[in-house]
């Protein structure tokens, strides 16, 4: 499971895979897998009275699940990546929410979920009642002693403050359960998967009624208040909101030596838009950090400015830090401003920043392509991403999918005149569960004052699992064009293009 409650991180199978494979900007996370867990939880939580799946229930309901509707409320995320680089589409060709799908199961299951949530907020066993959701309103409970009526007032997610007013249609003795969520207990998730660093461990949550502070029981992730009852009798809770720093278990390759920063019941993000640049961006845990609530930004919401660094790896091992600041907006509110760039987990600490690869004229150049399955990116072609096989569903990719046995291209256009002597090109093939093979012949052009001229190669060879490659005579050109004739009755697709040439 995903900090954000999101389930389900293969993009291929909408299925599970290996433990702790958590990939963040490949995850998949479909909107209504997020629906499936909340409702699996609740059902659990009726079945154990365990305040474990509610804890999952809320912070599905406030992140994973959530995220996947505009403030519109007419726009979908089918998956819900919790990493963006801005550039290469994830839901379903594109890079913002959409209105409708092919396949509209996300949409419909959000319209469903979103008006059912004062359904969850309370529950009852017997005489007693458990208030699992802190959410302002009032609701009207049957017991097996009569009628309860509770009002809630709170500003929570934004303020941890909560008061429940009670007024039982008989005065009576029953327990009120009040569930004090895992974030407040020091325990993101009912398992070892996430921690939190530093003093979040710290027990300081209170309950009072009717202004005298309680030593309350706790059980089962409740505070069990258990006493006679009368109407206008008033419960206040206090839980303590402030900005946490999450580690993941270090078997989640994708988090390793990186943080996530919550408050309350919310993860955040950092967006392109409110930072001068994601990449490289380390936040240590523990950095200050100062949450306000902005009225005007996204309908409405807290955001928490913290001081960082700014680090920049090459190749050749050189590194720049300088300090940063940097701000983060609940993940739920992402991608409704500009299209760009997303985080959730940032580095740790400066040598958990990636080393950054030296452009490359591939890499600089623009590239298009006859066509491209809307799933995938043309992108993908030059975004220097090494595959490890062939077969790589990992990393981004350009498929001429759904078009089978046609003649297809990719092409670069180069940010100016370079000489290139030769072509890698990175085949998918997907054989044993996919319907995309290596080509059955390919060839390359050059662009030379404006004409495509075919460059000497002889017959070129096709392999899968490592670069196919044409060297030829060195030729000035500002355009690169790969031609394939893709095998009778299959697609086929690249991950990636290398130029022999000179950096530009
Ligand atoms: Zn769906």
């Amino acid at each position: 499971m995903y900090l954000t409650g999101g389930i389900g991180a293969q993009r291929n199978t909408e299925g599970f895979g290996e433990d702790y494979d958590l990939p963040n900007a490949d995850a998949y996370n479909e909107t209504c897998a997020a629906v499936a867990s909340m409702l699996w939880n609740h059902r659990m939580f009726l079945l154990e009275g365990d305040s474990k799946y509610m804890d999952i229930f809320e912070r599905t309901l406030y992140n994973g699940f959530l995220s996947g509707v505009s403030l519109s409320g007419d726009r979908f995320f089918y998956p819900n990546p919790l990493s963006c680089d801005g550039v290469t589409p994830f839901n379903q060709g594109s890079l913002q929410r959409a209105p409708w799908f092919g396949t509209s199961c996300c949409p419909v299951n959000v319209v469903r979920m979103l008006p059912s949530v004062p359904g969850y907020v309370y529950a009852t066993r017997g005489n007693d009642i458990y208030v699992n959701l802190y959410i302002a309103g009032v609701g009207e409970i049957q017991t097996g002693a009569g009628a309860v009526r509770l009002t809630q007032e709170t500003r929570y997610p934004w303020d941890g403050k909560v008061r429940v007013t009670v007024e039982p249609e008989h005065a009576g003795r029953f327990a009120l359960r009040c569930r004090i969520p895992g974030w407040a207990r020091g325990e993101p998730v009912p398992s070892d998967l996430y921690e939190y660093s530093g003093d979040a461990e710290i027990q300081d949550w209170t309950v009072r009624v009717n202004g005298e502070q309680l030593g309350v029981q706790s059980e089962r992730g409740y505070a069990v208040i258990d006493r006679e009852w009368k109407a206008g009798d008033a419960v206040t809770l206090d839980l303590p909101m402030r900005t946490n720093f999450v580690r993941a278990n270090p078997r989640v390759g994708a988090d390793r030596n990186r943080v996530a920063i919550e408050r309350g019941p919310l993860v955040y993000c950092f967006e392109g838009v409110d930072n001068r640049a994601l990449e490289g961006l380390v936040i240590e845990p523990g950095s200050p950090g100062q949450w306000s609530f902005d009225p005007a930004l996204l309908g409405g919401v807290g955001v928490i400015d913290l001081v960082g660094e700014h680090v920049r790896r090459l190749e050749d091992g050189t590194t720049d830090r300088e300090p940063t600041e940097a701000r983060a907006i609940p993940y739920y509110a992402w991608a409704q401003r500009e299209v760009g760039p997303m985080e959730v987990w940032v580095a740790a600490s400066a040598d958990a920043v990636p080393v950054r690869p030296v452009p490359t004229a591939a890499s600089c150049a623009a590239a298009s392509a006859s066509h491209c399955w809307a799933n995938d990116s043309v992108r993908a072609i030059n975004d220097l991403r090494e595959p490890v096989s062939s077969s790589d569903e990992t990393i981004p990719r350009l498929t001429w999918w759904d078009h089978r046995g046609t003649a297809e291209w990719v092409q670069l256009d180069l940010a100016g005149v370079c000489e290139v002597s030769g072509v890698g090109v990175y085949w998918f093939d997907d054989t044993g569960h996919g319907q995309c093979r290596v080509p059955a012949s390919w060839r390359v052009l050059c662009r030379v004052a404006n004409e495509w001229r075919r460059v000497e190669t002889g017959e070129l060879a096709v392999q899968k699992d490592a670069y196919c490659h044409a060297g030829f005579g060195a030729v000035r050109t500002d355009a690169v064009r790969v031609e394939v004739r893709l095998q009778d009755g299959f697609s086929g697709g690249v991950l990636e293009v290398k130029l022999d040439s000179a950096a530009p």
